[in-house]
């Protein structure tokens, strides 16, 4: 059966029918889209606590009704790993949670992070119907952390069914998005699967990278427990292509292997004075404060506070960094960017909250050049002033010099934000294994399997810095592709 007739199969459900019946298509659309709940920015702006509290059950239970429960649903097409949207929501309408977060479940191994990360703005609400009727998209994401969030606060969280254990040993490496996705979908079909984390930590991106104001690691570590009771291991501080080789793994009896490394190595602008101190890359700094406790005055190897802290870039991971500056004191927090605000790639609710948050945004200037003082440190910065071209190839205008327009300002602190690369450590301990230009692992796009046969990989180390359900669709994607080869 298709996925699309799936769809329409459960949507004829006559529980289903019936809701549709009690209210009028006009009467759903009149009802003006849900406002999420936030923390107040002049109080969260100096803590940790999470910015959006979340939906109550009478919001979620109105914002249900505005699904139009539409008999070819485009929002599933826009959803990478394929939720069955329609179906969740009208659970919530039901009022039936614990079925909403099991439908959540069937796709998705992460719902309750999804519900708060995902840019569901351009991917399953940019294709919902009310759009066409000039209306707001119906808030999905919002529903999908209510429901994922009501299960784990009801403390009865149902952990999907697997199939009998088929005794086959796979191996993933990596923790983040991509890798957990795989493995739950592997556990799923009675795999033995076993996930080596580099780091002390599971989750990836997800811990390292991501605030906890944005995204509270017991949530994640709720959603990690779900794949550990589903059977799934996890080994962490080892290095696959260092502590353990390819070889190793094989030796071990691993019959298939998902390479799930992602890309965090960190692209500097090779601009003079970057080498100062003061000057580190948003990897360090994010992951020294959400790994290692560099944010406590007390930590053995705390993080600087800077006073006037400019973050360069405009994507999710300048905003993380801006934001944890003010949460850390920055009198002054700035964002670097050298186009205008139109063509940030950060999602547009960070960019809102960080202007809440007194977070100045210097959009149109791209640094040159830093100054230290005589120890070494930096103390200023030059800024050449930009303007808009033509479209470059991602489609963005362009951002051109101003000949003559510099500014130069001073500085106590510069986080780097400019984007991630493969870490090249998997390419190179894997003999045959083929890369890209950009370092990125070489796939076929069907099956995501690499030119070694019993490798496949996705996420991050194949698309370049991208997005948590992109990742979490490739490991649905090379679970399923992984799965049929091994069955034939
Ligand atoms: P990762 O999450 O990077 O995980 C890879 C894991 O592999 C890491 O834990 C790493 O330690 C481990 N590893 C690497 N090499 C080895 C090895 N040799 N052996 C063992 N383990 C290894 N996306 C969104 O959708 N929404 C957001 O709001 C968002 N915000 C972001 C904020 C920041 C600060 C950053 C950096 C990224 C953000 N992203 C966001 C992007 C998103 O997090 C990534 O696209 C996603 O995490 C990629 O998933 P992945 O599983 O491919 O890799
Ligand atoms: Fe509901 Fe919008 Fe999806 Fe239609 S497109 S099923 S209204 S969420």
């Amino acid at each position: 059966m298709t996925n699309a007739e799936y769809l329409k199969a459960q949507r004829n459900e006559p529980w289903r029918e019936e809701l549709r019946k009690s209210m009028k298509n006009k009467e759903r659309t009149d009802i003006p889209r849900v406002k999420m709940p936030e923390l107040n920015p002049d109080i969260r702006s100096r803590n940790y606590e999470e910015v959006n509290l979340g939906l109550s059950l009478d919001q979620a239970l109105l914002e249900s009704k505005r699904c139009l429960d539409c008999p070819d649903p485009q929002c599933v097409t826009g959803c990478p790993v394929e939720i069955n949207i329609p179906k969740f929501i009208k659970c919530i309408e039901k009022n039936n949670l614990s079925e909403a977060a099991k439908t959540l479940k069937e796709n998705s191994a992460l719902p309750a992070v999804c519900g708060r990360v995902c840019p569901q703005e351009k991917q399953c609400e940019s294709k919902c119907i009310h759009l066409k009727m000039k209306k707001e998209p119906v808030a999905i994401g919002y529903l999908e952390r209510f429901a994922a969030d009501y299960e784990r606060e009801s403390g009865s969280v149902s952990v999907p069914e697997s199939a009998k254990s088929n005794g086959i040993k796979i191996a993933v490496v990596g923790s983040g998005p991509a890798g957990l996705s795989f493995a739950g979908e592997m556990a799923k079909s009675g795999y033995d699967v076993t996930v080596y984390e580099a780091l002390h930590e599971i989750g990836g991106v997800l811990k390292y990278g991501i605030p906890e104001f944005r995204l509270p690691n017991e949530i994640v570590d709720v959603e990690i427990d779900m794949l550990r009771k589903m059977g799934v291991k996890f080994i962490t501080n080892c290095i696959v292509g260092k502590t353990i080789s390819y070889e190793d793994l094989h030796q071990e009896g691993y019959k298939g292997i998902f390479v799930a490394s992602g890309a965090g190595l960190p692209n500097f602008m090779n601009i003079p004075g970057e080498n100062l101190s003061g000057v580190l890359s948003s990897n360090e700094y994010l992951t020294r404060v959400n790994l290692m406790a560099a944010n406590k005055k007390e930590s053995d190897t705390p993080v600087f506070f800077g006073k006037k802290v400019a973050v360069i870039g405009g994507g999710n991971t300048a905003m993380d960094s801006v934001r944890t500056a003010r949460r850390l004191g920055a009198e002054k927090a700035m964002i670097i960017y050298r186009r205008s605000e139109e063509e940030m790639p950060a999602r547009v609710e960070e960019i809102k909250h960080a202007k809440e948050e007194g977070v100045i945004f210097m959009n149109l200037h791209n640094p040159i050049q830093y100054i230290g003082d005589e120890k070494g440190r930096i103390k200023q910065m030059i800024l050449q002033k930009m303007e808009l071209g033509e479209p470059d190839a991602s489609g963005r205008r362009r951002p051109v010099e101003i000949r003559g327009a510099t500014e130069t300002m001073d500085v106590d602190m510069v986080v780097v934000a400019i984007g991630v690369s493969p870490n090249p450590l998997i390419p190179s301990a894997f003999e045959g294994l083929n890369v890209s230009k950009w370092g990125t692992i070489t796939v076929n796009q069907d099956t995501l399997q690499t030119d070694l046969p019993d490798v496949f990989a996705g996420g991050d180390i194949v698309r370049g810095g991208a997005t948590v359900i992109l990742a979490m669709g490739d490991g649905r994607k090379a679970a399923a592709a992984m799965h049929e080869k091994l069955l034939n």
